[in-house]
């Protein structure tokens, strides 16, 4: 089969009987739902680019196993041109949709799980990368999009998993059978998880003997029986009830995060990808969170690129883009996102291949990057609202402006430039609203935050690679000491 046009993608969406419940109610078409799709046209734009041919270098890539031209998404990078291209794309869809576009965790897990299974193989005797790459050539061939999930809930964050007091806070298999094993647990945060075809599951720390029954790896389908999503809150998300596309800021775009529930689902032998070699667990923890925290180099860029952009018209529209504090601070929003992507690219033009043969970024600069994200995100919204002016807090609502006696006066006093309309004042205003406080904000700015991991999770990668030891031996030559 051929890459899916967005259209086909949206269709097979809506085939797939997937357990949603939201606000204490099952959603029956989640794929029309007002409040989740949104996020359904944001991983539909990955679909859609690669229609485009301006965008095809970047969106699609020749799988050299099979020969065929498969969606990025989907690819394993065989590069480091492969790495950067990949944060280019991701760079792409954010400008594209001002949004977490989802798919880059299922990308994300199948290369660590590519490197990941062979070397299990190499040490167990076992077959679990061939049961993965069925598994990826499948995906390729039907243009899935696949969910990445890696959170587990964790309970007391002292304690490992096998000994929490209740035993299911992270994932684990309650039952072996001779033809697969039944699975127990949840996946917390999965951005993108009702807008997937497969779900991939990993464990989501490196872990001990004892652990055994945790250090599982496997794919199912998104309709497996006893498997079911509970959509999160986000702030402002009923606006898109109401109807008024200005009032939501970005009306086509958002990404929407679900608790997924595993009530003892079922997981043939041939979709398991790591079955008790806990030992391992940590490998593909580890590999999985360095490409993520690449992945936040591309798509925290893109966003923050139509962050910079609201905020330069807002400043036209405010009559204020020739003073020169706005200038500087636009040039400082500049140079902090641009740090960003130096950093998505440095660790991909760093990279190195793995035993399996498909490259791994650098995992010191992706920890950087990804370190990176936790804050400048933060300082470029803080800086597009001060540019913005208050005003993008407390404007009146879209029925105001229409009403037939307020509009006039919504009209009147809230027009800055004259040159440019009240409305248009305010939908530029409303969309930096959405970015920086409304449903976007779960996306770029918290996101940023605890999206791949939290910061002390990259603080403790960059101390392990950051070789003090080498450094140290430096500053010892440079100074003749000798011991
Ligand atoms: Fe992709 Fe970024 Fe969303 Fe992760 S946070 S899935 S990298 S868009
Ligand atoms: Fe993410």
């Amino acid at each position: 089969m051929a890459l899916m046009t967005g259209e086909e993608y949206i269709e097979s969406i809506r085939k797939i009987k997937m357990q949603v419940y939201m606000f204490g109610k099952k959603i029956e078409n989640p794929v029309d739902d007002p409040i989740l799709r949104p996020s359904l046209n944001s991983v539909r734009m990955t679909y859609d680019l690669a229609q485009i041919p301006e965008y095809k270098d970047l969106m699609t890539a020749v799988d050299p196993d099979t020969g065929k031209t498969i969606n990025r998404f989907c690819h394993i990078h065989r590069s480091t041109q492969d790495l950067m291209n990949k944060v280019k794309m991701q760079r792409l869809c954010g400008q594209k949709t001002a949004a977490c576009f989802q798919r880059c965790v299922g990308m994300d897990a199948f290369n660590a799980e590519w490197s990941t299974t062979y070397e299990v193989d190499k040490v167990h005797g076992t077959h679990y990368h061939e049961n993965f790459v069925k598994f990826l050539h499948y995906v390729q061939e039907k243009d899935l999009t696949v969910d990445g999930a890696m959170t587990d809930p964790k309970g007391d964050r002292s304690k490992a998993p096998h000994a929490q007091e209740d035993p299911d806070l992270y994932l684990r298999v309650v039952e072996r059978r001779p033809d697969g094993v039944v699975v127990r647990g949840a996946k917390a945060h999965q951005t993108g998880i009702l807008n997937s075809h497969e779900v991939l599951v990993m464990p989501t720390i490196a872990m001990g003997p004892d652990d055994k029954d945790y250090a599982i790896s496997f794919a199912v389908p998104l309709d497996s029986p006893n498997l079911f999503m509970i959509v999160g809150r986000q702030s402002c998300d009923t606006r898109k009830l109401e109807g008024s596309k200005m009032d939501v800021g970005n009306p086509e775009f958002g990404g929407v995060e679900a608790l997924t529930i595993f009530d003892n689902v079922f997981v043939p032998n041939d979709r398991i990808f790591l079955n008790g070699e806990s030992e391992f667990a940590g490998m593909l923890v580890e590999r999985f969170a360095g490409y993520h925290r690449q992945s936040y180099g591309g798509c925290k860029v893109g966003v923050g690129d139509v962050l910079i952009g609201a905020a330069a018209v807002a400043a036209e529209y405010n009559g204020a883009a020739k003073a020169s504090h706005i200038k500087d601070k636009l040039i400082e929003m500049t140079h902090l996102n641009e740090t960003l992507y130096a950093c998505g690219i440095a660790c991909s033009a760093e990279g190195q291949p793995t035993e399996s043969g498909n490259y791994l970024i650098n995992l010191l600069l992706a920890n950087v990057c990804k370190q990176n994200v936790t804050r400048f995100p933060y300082e470029i919204v803080r800086l597009a609202e001060d540019i913005a002016g208050g005003l993008m807090v407390t404007a009146p609502s879209e029925k105001d402006l229409r009403d037939p006696k307020l509009g006039a006066y919504v009209e009147k006093y809230l027009r800055g430039n004259p040159a440019v309309t009240t409305e248009n004042r305010l939908k530029i205003l409303r969309l930096i609203e959405n970015l920086s406080l409304g449903t976007a904000a779960v996306g770029y700015r918290t996101e940023s935050m605890h999206g791949a991991g939290s910061p002390q999770a990259q603080r403790i990668m960059i101390a392990r690679q950051g070789n003090l030891g080498a450094k140290k031996k430096l500053a010892k030559a440079i100074a003749h000491i000798e011991e």
